[in-house]
């Protein structure tokens, strides 16, 4: 119960410490010369919050985290100097389908997640490669999904519908489930048609063991239990275009 709540961002009691925790809220605005809040804008800003929270779990939440901040290597400024290559990182929201990138305190405070939180995830993201990533000089890795390719799986699977699982009293660990029929290869299928759709072009559409990698990064179920169909909702709406986003960005 304390971690469904804690993933939900819901208030919850501490076992350790005994200490309430209060429910996650937006944070203040940023005081960037950009104001990120206004070119968000306030209602943008709340959707983006509770899509983060309803994901709810703290894989899925990475995972998410880990697809809306991507590195950029910094010029060095020494030639010859072998010191670690230096990488800034661009975080952004998705507002009505389309990337809008924001500052780092934006960032946290319109998902109400901490500091820490973000730099574990950036963390993780700059050892593994897993998500944005200039690798110029590099050769590419034949295991690795190229990062608009999970981009487009991951807004794919967030577009799904889903039925809520809190107002379920059957105990289990999945916070969410798909409607009934939706196995992981319907769901696959689905991504499939929505490439097709888009344009995407067949090398950039993966195969049904990969995006079924990526899904498993999800606390989704595939089969609701019994009791938990009365509520069904989106996780957020459809994505129009990832791609635009690193089009611009590359
Ligand atoms: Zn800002």
């Amino acid at each position: 119960m304390q971690k469904k709540h804690r993933d939900t961002g819901e208030e919850y009691t501490s076992t350790t410490t005994g200490a309430i925790v209060p429910a996650r809220q937006v944070g203040p605005p940023c005081t960037c010369p950009n104001k990120c809040y206004d070119i968000v804008g306030r209602d943008n800003i709340n959707q983006v919050f509770e899509n983060y929270w309803k994901i709810g779990s703290h894989d899925g939440q990475s995972a998410y985290l880990a697809a809306h901040v991507s590195g950029k290597p910094v010029a060095r400024k020494y030639a010859g100097d072998d010191s670690r290559r230096k990488v800034t990182y661009e975080y952004s929201v998705e507002v009505n389908g389309e990337q809008k990138l924001v500052c780092k305190v934006s960032f946290i405070n319109i998902h109400g997640i901490s500091k820490k939180r973000v730099e574990n995830v950036v963390a993780k993201v700059g050892k593994t490669g897993v998500s944005p990533h200039d690798e110029r000089g590099k050769a590419p890795s034949i295991k690795k999904t190229p990062d608009d390719v999970r981009q487009q799986i991951h807004s794919h699977i967030l577009s799904l519908p889903t039925c809520a699982s809190h107002y379920s009293r059957a105990k289990s660990k999945n916070c969410v489930y798909l409607p009934p029929g939706f196995t992981h290869r319907k769901c696959y299928e689905l991504y499939e048609k929505d490439c097709a759709d888009k344009g995407i072009p067949a090398d950039k559409v993966v195969s049904f063991i990969k995006y079924r990698f990526e899904f498993m990064t999800y606390n989704i179920g595939t089969s609701p239990p019994p009791t938990s169909t009365r509520a069904a909702s989106v996780i957020r709406p459809n994505s129009t275009s990832t791609r635009r986003r690193w089009r611009r960005m590359i």
